[in-house]
């Protein structure tokens, strides 16, 4: 029998580039989206939400580079390009267009993303991709799309749609204010965010810095969103949000599925030779120059792998500058970095995103002999001269320096940023051995992951 759901009744919406410095915010436009097409329409989400974090080192982001994907199925395939129209409208209506906002739109219809979409979305996550390949691959493969501005949004759409998350992901639960609140202050209770996250340990991640005493969880200035709780299950978060018991009347919130907490953007092996600015990945490497440290508490080392030597630069707020400090040379490391352009002082730099000691080297220092006679340490007599003990005048004219092992201070282990200095894509420590792999959209999407409140 054939199947009454067929590849026409299905949908896939990628969106990218609609706010910029100056306001708006991509994920309330999907809130928006979402609540329209709930309001309006018969259909079945196949997915939460994606809020897709693309390679953070690209020059031209607003903050975390995020994009959106929405999938659904309709019950009447008319709908469909009822659906396209009315998002479309909503896009144009919300995004920053000639404020600094370049906003991409794409739909895909079929049940399959086309491996060459996911391609391009693989790439997206450390690469630097042109809006000509995203239009190319558009084209190719019958989709619509609509671009305003500069048209750069259609990168990240087109990157979001090819986003499945098949093996790791994460959740955050957005929850969003009501136009008329945006120009107060958020009122969080900071020892409900610090219960929260200490009950929920380790199902959460970068709720609260507890080095500088920081909420992690809220923005600050005219965001529409009042808070972010990240973790593993959208259930736990949603308990989060009730237990910060917040007093402000929220519009609502809205639990995305994304890749935030994967360290995904890292997960590409860079030849230091090859090694592109702007681009992601990570390195396993020797340490060729001894750590120094620079104006600003910064702390710079060279690096080489069987390819090319490349300066490392380790910046003080992330924290790991200590660690960097008690590099030594020969140390074999890996290390996950963003390519930083080179300037008039400067080639290009590895911006250090995490450090692992794979292998700390033994050092070594060389010291006097001691008295063979009175078992003191002797003195130098000077070069070629041998060796005196001030104590018996044992002389030993043929004495030489003895080696001496240095204890090493330095673990070998893995050193992340600490949460102030985090990126949203970043892998927190406990997260490493948790990792989900797997997906199954038929049966993992939870009920209430979306409300409105009235
Ligand atoms: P916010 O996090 O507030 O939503 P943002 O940091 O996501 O904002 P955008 O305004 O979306 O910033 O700008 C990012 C721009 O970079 C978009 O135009 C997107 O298409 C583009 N982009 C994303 N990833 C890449 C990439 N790998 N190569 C080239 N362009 C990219």
């Amino acid at each position: 029998m054939k199947s009454i759901i067929d590849d026409k009744n299905i949908l896939h919406i990628g969106f990218d580039d609609t706010d910029s410095r100056y306001g708006r915010c991509t994920t309330h436009l999907a809130f928006k989206i979402v609540s329209n097409l709930k309001r309006n329409y018969s259909l079945n989400f196949l997915d939460y939400p994606l809020l897709v974090r693309l390679n953070p080192n690209i020059p031209w982001k607003t903050r975390g580079n995020g994009a959106i994907c929405i999938r659904l199925r309709t019950d009447n395939n008319k709908d469909i390009e009822r659906i396209i129209e009315d998002i479309r409208n909503e896009l144009e209506r919300c995004s920053y267009i000639g404020n600094g906002a370049n906003p991409g739109l794409v739909f895909f219809e079929g049940l399959e993303i086309p491996n060459e979409i996911k391609e391009f979305y693989r790439f997206a996550m450390f690469d630097i991709l042109s809006k000509q390949k995203a239009l190319k691959i558009v084209k190719k493969n019958n989709m619509k799309c609509f671009a305003y501005g500069n048209g750069q949004g259609l990168v990240g759409a087109t990157a979001a749609l090819g986003c499945i998350l098949e093996s790791d992901y994460t959740f955050e639960v957005i929850a969003y204010r009501k136009s008329d609140n945006l120009q107060t202050s958020r009122k969080i209770d900071v020892l409900k965010v610090i219960d929260f996250d200490r009950s929920m340990y380790p199902y959460t991640f970068n709720c609260y810095d507890y080095i500088h005493k920081r909420v992690l969880i809220a923005p600050h200035g005219p965001d529409p969103v009042f808070c972010g709780i990240r973790g593993e299950d959208p259930k736990i978060l949603l308990n989060g949000l009730k237990m910060l018991e917040i007093k402000e009347k929220l519009e609502g919130y809205l639990v995305y599925r994304t890749n935030q907490g994967t360290g995904m953007h890292l997960n590409n092996k860079l030849e230091l030779a090859n090694t592109k600015t702007y681009t992601s990945g990570f390195s396993r490497c020797k340490v060729v120059t001894n750590p120094y440290t620079i104006q600003g508490g910064h702390i710079l080392f060279a690096v080489m792998d069987n390819s090319d030597t490349c300066l490392a630069a380790v910046y003080e707020p992330t924290g790991l500058t200590k660690i960097a400090s008690q590099l030594h040379i020969g140390d074999f490391i890996e290390i996950g970095f963003g390519v930083r352009k080179a300037t008039s002082k400067h080639t290009k730099v590895l911006n250090v995103e995490y450090i692992l000691i794979l292998k700390a080297v033994n050092i070594y220092e060389l010291i006097n002999p001691n008295c063979k006679n009175c078992g003191k340490r002797m003195k130098s007599e000077g070069k070629n001269k041998g060796f005196q003990c001030k104590r018996c005048k044992t002389l030993d004219r043929y004495g030489e320096k003895v080696k001496l092992l240095k204890p090493r201070t330095i673990k070998e282990d893995l050193y992340i940023p600490n949460a102030k200095a985090q990126r949203h894509l970043t892998k927190p420590l406990h997260r490493y051995g948790m990792e989900k792999n797997g997906w199954n959209r038929k049966t993992d999407v939870f009920l209430n992951w979306f409300e409105i409140f009235v």
